[in-house]
């Protein structure tokens, strides 16, 4: 579930302008089951404790939209720790509500208390933590192992907020977006867990939550109505008795989008490899394959057996008051009795002997069909919990070898030409036991052997080499920097709690996960003694003489997505057989009655059980980012944001990319990241970024673009970002300097490295966001910034690629590329109009201030004899206006269509469309996914651009997936909605526009504001507006979107080349086929 949750607060926080991109990436983030789903990052010691740095940019186009919401915000924690321990408050009970305290620890990471609680009754467990910070956390955890791969948990974690007892609403997830000021809203199935987490800064919002997740887990209609398991776990559907049968549900279809995903079968069949005997070897969220094979009497089962207090672990964080905690928790949990519950995963033995797999995944005929091998090696740490210093070692080196593109194991599989992109992230603490993997995909299957060659001879020369005192220094710097600043785009008592609960599900110690500050300064003290063989020893014991080490070769296989779908359709063909006559009847009967129960709205008598916050709770006026703007010489600009940071400074620079002409365009992405991966003139790409690791917490650079409303031409700038602490801020400042001046663009061995990895990534971003994909194709249409964004890294920068690649190869073509590069440079680099725009506390910026200026002063001026002056972008750079089918192998639809309301209908902005089109979410949500069985349904309006675009995302439909999107404007005009309804409508909306932000974030939306011309009184115009949105508005709206349907309206679907063509059967001419993979 919760995509549509998902979605919005990740981007909200970096945007926050006008909510602009929170609606476009509505789905763009799947589900919430990363955790399980893709390979993910090592994040060693604890869930997220030790960050990468920032990542960098992605070309702009890859995410088909603007640029400015994807960079993840980052987040200093607001109470510094306090120095000494202050008295534990009054307000604390140790025996309160059937719960009896177990253990307090003053967390000075934190500044907070944290209480461990045990009711009394159940033995349910609580961590209660309380604070001052007024965005409220809470959530329940429970251990949901699995001995199969029907997916129960997923199916399940989707249906529990399908209605419960108290709360009898369908649609209970979509509600509770519309109605409340959530600044979190979610769940996630791990592989052994199940996690239910909300956050809001309004008490009584919270509370409410709170008892609604409550009911919902202990009570959830799902187990009682089998029809919600039918719909979101899976079902057989024959809408006539003519038509061939098929299966059909929302968990069924997100998985099989997930499946067609490049990287999942490799991590699916590492998991298996690594963990043959435990259940990590099963896939929780569910195989395609298998899931059918659930029957509803096991779905109630796993429910009663693990939804039980017994069974789970409780949070809650913030400023509320701490007893009320207990007493709402009590109120459900003493209605059970304790039991045991045996849910703990068994531990993995250790083999003897090292294994190897090799296995097939489906693949496109492209051109490269033969050179897409897979090949990763893998090994189980452990079969013994890590004590905490040897978990936060290896927390360190993972970071040492792999943690930046000059570590030395990166490098090494990046330098050796044997594939595309590393895979794997090397080590991984989220499982019971800790493991690594690594690879590389896009391998000559000849190749396999020399992969693992080259990455266990690179081991042993670690071992015995050990990292240099700079690395070193580099990496306790960095790994600090992102302990002390808590990165994360989630709100900060969920990571907390998400760090506590990696050691407390598996009945660990759940402090020592937050407590890391002893063990690293004893840690740091060990290393500065010179014991640094602390590290070799680690790679001996833990990987090279560790037998349990497994090998997968995962090879190409261009017939496998069919015969997966012949086995399918020869299994549904079975079932049909084994069917008498009224069996299916009895099926139409219960296909129809299934669509119609879907169809239907929850009765306004249910939907008032959900307790209404009124207009007058939130705030009449916007919230304003201080900002102080400064001339600087040459026409600079200087944006100050005085917030408390925990003395870390944000500072951006923005350099307008008008001077950089048009042909140049798609090799800025690359000139961005070449800026810091191939070093200085004084300095290797090692030094360098070792530099960066020393001094700062990391610095990006990327395009970013965006539309301005009401003008042709959008804003498009190079923006260089980053961080570090206030006393480092001349160090930081000299960095981008030299990286901007001086950065060598000549490494052509690094260039060909990162022309392969941008491929791969663009590519990976049509199978796995196609919908995002799809809505900038149809923006770059219409709208000059997609545009931009299109030729920076969308369809026409992936078809560029090759040729590129090629051009690389000979001589006088890299001669070429070089100086193109350092042409995009010498046109960019100026300070005339550059902005800077500073984050952080006014001691801090009244330092930075003078450094800004001496800064500014290096670059050259416009008159230099290198500068260009800045030109408009033509409008030949816009594609043109037709319908499409971008073609890959997928058992999955992407369909997306638009028009672009201002130009198209005339509509002039009005804020009540941000609240009309929520509505409108909501709806389509019911129709693309719970009826028709999509992953994810949703609209988006940009208001800047005037786009407005509906799209699906992982969907088994097409041509009736626009007949849902066209009956739009007429759902919106049926409307009548009651007072009430339109309150809890605007007050859902200022939810999203109201969004939570950390100080960094506000500071980042400011410079966005700046950027594109946005001033607070528009934004309180719009806030009055959306405050006063009735039902005329909606009409209003309804007509502006008529265009979409009408002669205006486009379509762009990713696709499969067989169901493209398909369409072309029933509508000749509807669209071009574009095949991409
Ligand atoms: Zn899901």
């Amino acid at each position: 579930m919760s995509t549509l949750r998902r979605g919005l607060s990740s981007s909200s926080v970096a945007v926050g302008a006008w909510r602009t991109k929170a609606v476009a990436r509505i789905i763009s983030v799947p589900c919430t089951r990363t955790a399980i789903h893709m390979p993910r990052q090592a994040v060693p010691f604890g869930a997220s404790l030790l960050l990468a740095p920032p990542r960098r940019r992605v070309p702009g186009g890859l995410m088909g939209r603007q640029s400015f919401h994807v960079l993840a915000a980052a987040a200093p924690t607001e109470a510094p720790a306090a120095p000494s321990t202050p008295p534990l408050p009054d307000s604390i009970k140790n025996k309160a509500h059937g719960f009896t305290l177990q253990c307090t620890q003053f967390v000075k990471e934190y500044g907070s208390y944290v209480l461990l609680y045990k009711h009394d009754k159940t033995g349910a467990e609580l961590i209660s933590v309380p604070n001052s910070d007024e965005n409220k956390t809470f959530g329940v955890v429970f251990r949901t192992p699995v001995d199969d791969s029907t997916g129960i948990p997923h199916i399940l974690e989707h249906s529990v907020l399908c209605g419960s007892r108290k709360y009898p609403i369908k649609k209970l997830i979509s509600e509770l977006t519309k109605s409340s000021l959530q600044t979190y809203l979610n769940a996630t199935t791990f592989a052994d867990r199940t996690c239910y987490p909300v956050a809001s800064t309004n008490t009584q919002d919270f509370y409410k939550l709170v008892d609604v997740y409550l009911d919902a887990v202990f009570y959830p209609s799902c187990v009682s109505d089998r029809r919600i398991f039918e719909q979101e776990g899976w079902h057989f559907e024959l809408n006539s008795k003519k038509e061939p049968l098929t299966y059909k549900g929302v968990v069924f279809n997100e998985m099989k989008g997930i499946y067609s995903s490049l990287d999942k079968p490799h991590y699916r069949i590492v998991l298996q490899a690594l963990f043959p005997d435990n259940a990590y070897r099963h896939d929780s969220g569910g195989d395609p394959e298998v899931i059918p094979d659930l029957t509803f009497e096991q779905f109630q089962q796993f429910h009663a057996k693990y939804y039980h207090p017994s069974n789970a672990r409780f949070w809650f964080y913030g400023d509320d008051d701490p007893v009320k905690r207990l007493e709402l928790l009590d109120s459900y949990l003493k209605e059970f009795e304790r039991r045991d519950v045996n849910s703990s995963v068994e531990t993995q033995k250790l083999k003897r002997t090292p294994r190897s797999v090799t296995e097939y995944y489906a693949a496109g005929d492209g051109e490269e069909g033969e050179q897409k091998a897979y090949v990763s090696v893998s090994w189980v740490l452990s079969d013994n919990p890590l004590d905490v210093e040897t978990e936060l070692a290896l927390g360190f080196l993972n970071y040492l070898m792999l943690g930046t593109p000059a570590a030395p194991l990166r490098k090494a599989l990046n330098d050796s030409q044997l594939g595309a992109a590393v895979i794997g992230g090397g080590v991984d603490t989220q499982l019971k036991q800790p493991y690594f993997t690594l690879g590389l995909k896009g391998v000559d299957p000849a190749d396999s052997d020399k992969v693992e060659e080259l990455i266990t001879s690179k081991l042993k020369e670690l071992a015995t080499s050990g990292f240099s005192a700079s690395a070193i220094e580099a990496a306790i710097n960095t790994i600090e920097f992102s302990l002390r600043e808590n990165i994360n785009s989630n709100p900060r008592g969920l990571s907390l709690m998400l760090r506590a609960v990696g050691a407390w599900i598996y009945d660990r110690d759940p402090f020592t996960q937050i407590q890391w500050e002893d063990a690293l300064s004893s840690f740091k003290s060990k290393l500065a003694s010179g014991h640094q063989d602390v590290f070799g020893q680690l790679i001996r014991s833990l990987l090279l003489d560790n037998q349990h080490r497994v090998t997968v070769r995962l090879l190409p296989d261009p017939e496998l997505a069919a015969t997966t779908e012949a086995k399918e359709k020869a299994r549904l063909e079975a079932a049909r057989g084994a069917m008498t006559d009224d069996q299916l009847d009895a099926l139409v009967k219960n296909t129809s009655a299934l669509k119609e129960l879907q169809e239907t709205p929850d009765p306004p008598q249910a939907l008032a059980c959900i307790p209404a916050l009124q207009l007058s709770d939130i705030p009449p006026t916007i919230t304003k980012v201080p900002t102080s703007s400064k001339a600087l010489a040459d026409g600079a600009t200087l944006l100050a944001h005085d917030l408390f940071t925990n003395d870390v400074l944000y500072l951006e620079a923005a350099f307008d990319m008008r001077s950089v002409p048009a042909r140049l365009l798609p090799l800025v992405p690359l000139f961005c990241l070449s800026l810091t991966q191939m070093g200085t003139s004084s300095e290797s790409i090692v030094e360098l970024t070792e530099r960066i690791g020393r001094k700062t917490g990391g610095i990006s650079i990327y395009p970013f673009t965006s539309a301005v409303r009401g003008k042709e031409q959008p804003v498009a700038y190079i923006m260089v970002r980053g961080k570090a602490m206030g006393g480092k801020s001349a160090d930081m400042l000299d960095l981008m300097h030299d990286i901007l001046l001086t950065a060598r663009l000549d490494d052509k061995q690094r260039f060909t490295q990162m022309v392969a990895e941008i491929k791969v990534l663009i590519e990976r971003g049509i199978i796995m966001d196609g919908h995002s994909f799809a809505a900038g194709r149809l923006a770059a249409q219409c709208d000059m910034a997609a545009a931009l964004n299109e030729t920076m890294g969308g369809l026409s920068f992936l078809k560029s690629i090759p040729s590129l690649a090629k051009k690389v190869e000979t001589d006088d073509g890299w001669q070429e590329v070089k100086s193109d590069l350092e042409a995009i440079r010498s046109a960019l680099l100026q300070r005339n109009g550059a902005i800077v725009n500073m984050t952080a506390d006014a001691a801090t910026l009244s330092v930075v201030e003078g450094q800004v200026s001496n800064f500014l002063a290096a670059l050259p001026a416009a008159s230099a004899p290198t500068a260009k002056a800045p030109q408009s972008w033509s409008n030949a750079l816009l594609l043109p206006r037709t319908n499409e089918a971008i073609c890959v192998p997928t058992q999955v639809n992407y369909v997306a269509k638009a028009a672009n309301l201002f130009k198209d209908a005339g509509y002039e902005l009005n804020g009540s469309a941000y609240v009309v089109e929520k509505y409108l979410n909501a709806w389509l949500w019911d129709r693309v996914r719970v009826v028709g069985g999509a992953y994810g349904g949703s609209c988006s309006f940009d208001p800047l651009s005037g786009m407005f675009t509906y799209m699906s995302y992982r969907d088994p439909n097409l041509l009736d997936t626009l007949d849902t999107y066209d009956g739009s404007a007429d759902y919106l005009r049926s409307l009548n909605l009651s007072k009430d309804e339109l309150t809890k409508a605007i007050i859902g909306t200022m939810g999203n526009i109201d969004a939570y932000q950390l100080p960094d974030a506000k500071g980042y939306s400011a410079l966005v504001r700046h950027l594109l011309g946005v001033t607070d009184e528009e934004r309180q115009i719009q806030r009055d507006q959306i405050l006063g949105t009735s039902n005329k508005d909606f009409k209003a709206f309804a007509d502006a979107i008529e265009c979409v349907r009408g002669a205006a309206g486009r379509v762009v679907a990713v696709t499969s080349l067989d169901k493209a063509k398909s369409v072309l059967n029933e509508k000749p001419n509807f669209w071009e086929i574009k095949s991409v993979l």
